[in-house]
């Protein structure tokens, strides 16, 4: 079995390496899938993938004719791949669903607690010998009334962790999953609530056509003014204009993303020395109440390791013909 992975970086090699099973062959590509990279599948049965890769209809069909049947993603957002197109042409489609939930929630949790307590202006003080606690004025997060979208994995490690806090939670689904009351302490309520009574809002929702631009303009106005925003999912849930203009009027005070909706051209390189060609994630990046990382939320040796060993399980199920609750179709 032959597998082509695309957007791989050397970190992933030893760990990719280690569960590749016996009489696979692998082909580590560091470009993107493009138009410009799809060959690069030739002669390859099954293609992983990444967020940034371009798994679009036509793409998909370059694939077919090059003899690929199977792609495995290693994420756990699908939103890249047309899955009615890979059924038109065939192809199967696997995701890793369940690689680590606590490293996504961990790092909601510490943008929360870096822009609280104003950990990146503290540590330029710091480096300029500012040791004047001017600006620096936290809350305690357990003081704090905090809204999860999404109650999937991932929203309920949050919310595990947020209840180490003492914090007051408030959570929307779109399908609420009361058993959770058993084991955590929160309370699910409507968007429009959770929107109004929340100090921090925290998005946990894959992106599909009922999330794209959860967070706009008319969602803004209805949130309390000194909002904080955290979105470690996918870029496209915010409306990154609309909460531009909400930062510099004030009505949000903060906001902390891991991911943005213009990232694929940016995230994941080193850009040093070239200019970045988007204004609006310029000025974002201006802003002292604005933290950003760029799509590192997964980014943990755990992670890793279950990423790895998943992707091979989706491909190995795959080559002997069988399916699992990771085949998307
Ligand atoms: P999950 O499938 O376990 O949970 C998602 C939850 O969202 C479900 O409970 C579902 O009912 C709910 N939902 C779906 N559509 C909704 C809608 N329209 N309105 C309200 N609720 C809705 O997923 P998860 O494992 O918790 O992951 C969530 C997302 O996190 C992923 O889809 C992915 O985009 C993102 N993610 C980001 C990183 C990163 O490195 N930044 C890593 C992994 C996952």
């Amino acid at each position: 079995m032959k597998v082509c992975f695309y957007s791989c970086h050397d970190y992933e090699i030893p760990f990719l390496e280690r569960h590749s099973p016996r009489g696979f062959k692998s082909k580590y590509i560091k470009a993107p899938l493009r138009m410009s990279s799809v060959d690069e599948a030739q002669g390859c049965e099954v293609v992983s993938v990444f967020s940034r890769d371009d798994v679009s209809t036509k793409i998909i069909q370059e694939l077919s004719k090059l003899g690929v049947k199977c792609i495995a993603t290693r994420s756990t957002g699908y939103n890249h791949i047309d899955l009615k197109a890979a059924a038109k042409f065939d192809m199967r489609v696997a995701n890793v669903p369940n690689y680590s939930p606590h490293a996504i929630a961990e790092h909601a949790i510490l943008l929360m607690l870096a822009l609280n307590r104003k950990l990146i202006a503290a540590q330029e003080g710091m480096k300029k010998n500012n040791f004047s606690l001017k600006g620096l004025l936290g809350r305690n997060l357990g003081d704090l009334r905090i809204g999860i979208i999404g109650t999937g994995r991932i929203g309920q490690a949050t919310i595990q962790m947020l209840n180490g806090f003492g914090s007051k939670v408030y959570a929307y689904d779109l399908y609420p999953e009361k058993h959770l009351y058993k084991t955590l302490d929160f309370q699910y309520t409507d968007l429009d609530t959770l929107l109004s009574d929340s100090d921090i809002i925290s998005l946990h929702v894959p992106l599909n056509l009922g999330t794209r631009y959860i967070i706009d303009m008319d969602q803004i106005q209805k949130m309390k003014p000194g909002v904080m925003i955290i979105n470690t999912s996918r870029g496209k849930l915010i409306r990154t204009e609309a909460v531009l203009k909400a930062l510099k009027d004030g009505h949000i005070a903060a906001l902390g993303i891991d991911v943005y909706e213009n990232e694929h051209d940016i995230f994941f390189e080193d850009h040093s020395g070239e200019e970045i060609h988007d204004p609006l994630f310029q000025e974002l990046r201006t802003l002292d109440n604005v933290l950003i990382t760029g799509h590192q939320a997964f980014f943990t040796e755990t992670a890793l390791d279950n990423i790895a060993q998943t992707t091979f399980d989706n491909i190995s199920t795959y080559s002997r013909g069988a399916t699992s609750a990771n085949f998307l179709c």
